[in-house]
């Protein structure tokens, strides 16, 4: 597939717009992106698929792709060029999506296992991509952009980006019969709220307005917590962004800091953790809060999981802790459903001439992400501990020949016979001292490791050593493709 597309594909289906794309225009004024994916261009060949007898059909490739990273690092995560493998299929209706997606989510998982990983494959968000269902496959590391939150009992892993998170119990002073006003001058956040009033943090609530479709809308979390946009966003099925100063003062008559959801009249969505209890909010007069305010009797509201979990918060599953790791994405699965099919008007017939749009999947993986995973995974003080797998070489070959041509020879002999038993093989044949030779053999982390040396000369040994070992064993020349075929 091309890596530059037509930039009317991604307008058609309002991806242009995703600000991690490469835009580009050419000597004519032409519009043009660097793919960063592929949806668009494989969703307008697939219009050849015409008819049912075509379905299902997965088409795949390995291809350069490009990002436009806000924060471009050195490594091999966060680059701005990078090869995808990715698939796309192509199904009549769900249920042959369901059966497609199911034969991925299989697929990755045994290849990931190949590679060595330790990973956790999670449902996740589908973010830019749209659809209905993803499932996020995360390498905990001490690198890496995503949070993989798994329950202490193992019974509950997701992306911290849909995570739930039960939080500790609140504490709250005595109830009252209806809400009080106190004047708190000059106190506009939680932290000082709750000090000056002498209560549990957790027994504030933290007003975000934000606008969404226009309108001015209210999300309370607690005191502790904090907003997630994503999920307010896909609570209220629009986009959102902070309102503004002036926007506030219009809705709430108040300056921020002092904004509750008492005597608001537009939308208020109170994250779940709020539901019970009686807590202070903002009084929508300035300076002033509210003590006591409690949910159903003092306003309405919509009840949503809007807050962002933390370390330590329970388990939604079985009450157990929660802990977070940094994570890899090493491949994400997607249900894209109809979202590319219908704006390219990608349809078939089916046995009754009855055109219908047809339904897709795509699932990415990227082969440098499970390098950089591998990696940080397995290596020791000294460096890389290749799995076999993912090995770049099987053999590293060491001639310690000190200068003598008779050992080269030799080490060279080993080397060309192993590779023709078929291991991909790393000759040593440097000018440099055993010592470092050794050095960068286990820097690299080849699985395994021969070393020859003037003594193979007299006794017609080498010394083989695994990656994972920590000594050599001298093996007769003759037995050494034994020895490295074993596992
Ligand atoms: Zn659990």
């Amino acid at each position: 597939m091309p890596v530059l597309a037509p930039a009317e594909l991604w307008e058609k289906t309002g991806r242009i717009r995703i600000p991690e794309l490469f835009r580009l225009t050419d000597r004519n004024e032409r519009q043009f992106v660097i793919s960063m994916t592929h949806e668009e261009t494989v969703t307008l060949h697939a219009r050849e698929l015409g008819s049912y007898r075509d379905l299902p059909k997965i088409l795949y490739h390995f291809q350069t792709k490009g990002r436009d990273e806000p924060r471009p690092r050195s490594g091999l995560i966060r680059v701005r060029e990078f090869v995808m493998k990715d698939a796309y299929s192509f199904d009549r209706d769900e249920e042959g999506l369901d059966v497609s997606f199911r034969a991925h989510a299989a697929a990755y998982q045994r290849m990931f296992e190949r590679c060595g990983l330790e990973f956790t494959a999670v449902q996740a968000e589908s973010g830019m991509m749209g659809g209905t269902e993803s499932i996020d496959y995360l390498a905990p590391s001490g690198a890496g952009e995503n949070t993989l939150v798994t329950c202490e009992r193992g019974d509950y892993a997701a992306d911290l980006e849909i995570a739930r998170g039960v939080p500790r119990a609140a504490t709250f002073p005595a109830a009252l019969g209806a809400p009080e006003e106190v004047e708190t001058p000059g106190i506009t956040t939680c932290e000082p709220l709750a000090g000056s009033l002498g209560i549990d943090l957790a027994a504030t609530s933290k007003a975000m307005p934000v606008v969404a479709d226009g309108a001015v809308v209210l999300a309370l979390v607690r005191g502790d917590d904090r907003l997630d946009e994503a999920k307010l966003a896909s609570t209220l099925g629009s986009e959102v962004r902070p309102a503004q100063v002036d926007e506030i003062r219009e809705a709430f008559g108040a300056e921020p800091g002092s904004l509750g959801p008492v005597g608001f009249r537009g939308t208020v969505v109170l994250d779940e953790a709020l539901r019970d209890g009686q807590y202070v909010a903002g009084a929508n007069r300035t300076g002033f809060h509210l003590r006591g305010v409690e949910h159903g009797r003092d306003f309405q509201a919509q009840i949503a999981d809007i807050r962002v979990p933390q370390e330590g918060d329970a388990c939604p599953r079985c009450g157990g802790t929660l802990t977070f790791r940094t994570a890899i994405e090493v491949g994400h699965i997607f249900k894209l459903g109809t979202t590319y099919t219908v704006p390219f008007d990608a349809t078939y017939l089916d046995e009754q001439s009855v055109e219908r749009p047809i339904v897709m999947g795509c699932y990415g993986i990227g082969p440098g992400r499970i390098l950089a995973a591998v990696v940080e995974q397995r290596h020791d003080d000294r460096g890389i501990v290749w799995p076999s797998s993912v090995a770049p070489y099987d053999v590293h070959v060491l001639a310690l020949s000190g200068g003598s041509a008779e050992v080269e020879a030799l080490a060279t002999g080993v080397a060309e016979e192993l590779s023709a038993a078929g291991h991909a093989v790393l000759l040593d044949d440097r000018d440099s001292r055993p010592g470092e030779k050794f050095a960068d053999a286990d820097l690299l982390g080849v699985p395994t490791r021969v070393t020859v040396g003037k003594k193979s000369l007299e006794d017609g040994a080498v010394d083989v050593r695994r990656r994972t070992d920590d000594a050599d064993a001298r093996v007769d020349r003759a037995s050494v493709i034994d020895w490295t075929t074993r596992d």
